[in-house]
């Protein structure tokens, strides 16, 4: 595959994320873009970079896209949501169980690919049409990131 073109918001937030974390910028792997998302991974867990952001404080940019929510985690912004995916994944997880995964946003599998999948067959996204798959895309689109 080809290195996907960024722009030089995905570069910015990418490198604002690599330092929140505290690892080189090179450790986080670019899997690919699609629309304006570039997709990369933080400890094993799929983080999506938007193309712009409008966050005031410069926190936004940033979905992960397997969490069910983020916003009331007393998580002040998605920048810390990102650094912290596999945490907040796990904690997830742990959370859910052997339960089935139903809940209209995030998945059960960590690893997102690009067609908005995450393969775990106890993942409502196993059951999902391309139409439901859009769907979800577009909410995180329209988020105010
Ligand atoms: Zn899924």
């Amino acid at each position: 595959m080809t290195t996907p073109d960024l722009n030089d918001h995905h570069r910015r937030k990418l490198r604002q994320l690599a330092e929140t974390i505290g690892v080189p910028l090179e450790s986080l792997p670019i899997i690919g873009r699609v629309k304006g998302w570039v997709f990369t991974q933080v400890g094993g867990v799929t983080v999506l970079i938007t193309a712009t952001s409008r966050n005031p404080e410069d926190n936004g940019g940033f979905i992960v896209p397997s969490l069910h929510t983020y916003d009331e985690r007393m998580i002040p912004s998605n920048l810390q949501a990102a650094a912290n995916a596999r945490r907040l994944y796990d904690d997830q997880l742990r959370a859910l169980g052997n339960a089935r995964y139903d809940y209209d946003y995030g998945h059960r599998g960590p690893v997102v690919d690009l067609e908005w999948s995450c393969h775990d067959p106890a993942c409502r996204c196993s059951q999902e049409h391309d139409v439901e798959k859009e769907r979800t895309a577009q909410h995180w689109s329209e988020e105010k990131t």
